[in-house]
């Protein structure tokens, strides 16, 4: 069965012309090239995405990462996805791969051909690596001055803080930053001394029996793993909340963990080199609840 499969999307958005084509969306094969040297997603990252989930042969949060699909595009001015067609593609591509592995989905939305008007899209499904280590063994993190205050969002709205753009260099230059220090992976702390989230994923921390995240509208993305968590949370008669904290007082947690949709929860076991407590039975029935859940 193949480990991969792609869509090309010919009609993305209702909102603007489609390419030729009868179908919606075509399969193709995800090794021979398909994206224009032209498109502005590869010359200017001028684009958005999504990585979802596939457990069970299912896509995980579908409508929370299509609403933030949505989102996200309305934030750089694209026209807006079509729900409808994204979620036949991406059931497409899940169909086409190994339904007993655990996977992903990749949905791309650009601003197309410079001039052209016509958006380019695709969902691209993966088999996805092993993260049973992190999930289990945890990671080491290093927190990283992001350098913007925790209200940019408000301040600076046109720095697309809080959108998942292509534009992912900053974040990849992190991570190799957080691998220079010895560490598997960073924390973002904004310039005024807040904690915000990983390059790739969303902060949650245990206070006593409170599930705990730094919150929305500091520049950072609503994760959709960490709104599963609450849920769960719900389930199992915690509380759940927003709060702002510093590193010193993050460090000071029951337990912290960097959530997203493919690795799922990963606690960290150590944070800038001194060791954090952690929750190894909270941790396990997360990732439980994380592999079974559809949204
Ligand atoms: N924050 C950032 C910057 C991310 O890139 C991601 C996921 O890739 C997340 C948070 C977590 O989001 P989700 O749980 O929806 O995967």
């Amino acid at each position: 069965m193949p480990t991969t499969a792609l869509a090309i999307l010919a009609r993305p958005s209702l909102e603007a012309p489609p390419h030729a084509g009868p179908a919606p969306f075509a399969l193709v094969d995800p090794l021979s090239p398909q994206l224009s040297a032209l498109d502005l997603a590869a010359t200017r990252g001028d684009g958005v995405f999504e990585t979802i989930s596939v457990g069970g042969g299912r896509p995980q949060a579908l409508e929370p990462h299509l609403r933030r699909f949505a989102r996200s595009a309305s934030a750089l001015d694209l026209p807006a996805p079509d729900p409808e067609v994204w979620r036949a593609a991406i059931l497409a591509v899940i169909a086409a791969i190994d339904p007993a592995r655990e996977a992903s989905v990749k949905t791309v939305l650009s601003r197309g051909v410079e001039g052209d008007g016509r958006p380019t899209g695709w969902a691209f499904a993966s088999v996805s690596p092993d993260h049973a280590h992190a999930r289990t063994h945890g990671v080491r993190a290093v927190t990283l001055d992001r350098g913007y205050r925790h209200d940019v969002e408000r301040t600076s709205p046109w720095l697309l803080a809080g959108a998942k753009t292509l534009s992912y260099a900053v974040h990849r230059a992190a991570l190799r930053e957080a691998a220079r220090r010895g560490a598997d992976d960073a924390v973002f702390v904004s310039s005024d001394g807040y904690v915000l989230e990983g390059p790739t994923s969303s902060v949650v921390y245990r206070r006593g029996e409170r599930l705990l995240t730094p919150g929305t509208g500091l520049g950072i993305l609503e994760g959709t793993t960490q709104g599963s968590l609450f849920a769960f949370a719900a389930e199992r008669g915690m509380e759940t909340g927003y709060e702002l904290i510093t590193p010193a007082e993050l460090a000071a947690s029951d337990a912290v963990w960097l959530v997203s949709s493919v690795r799922h929860a990963a606690p960290v076991r150590e944070l800038d080199g001194s060791a954090l407590r952690t929750d190894p039975v909270l941790t396990a029935a997360m990732n439980d609840y994380l592999a079974r859940r559809l949204d």
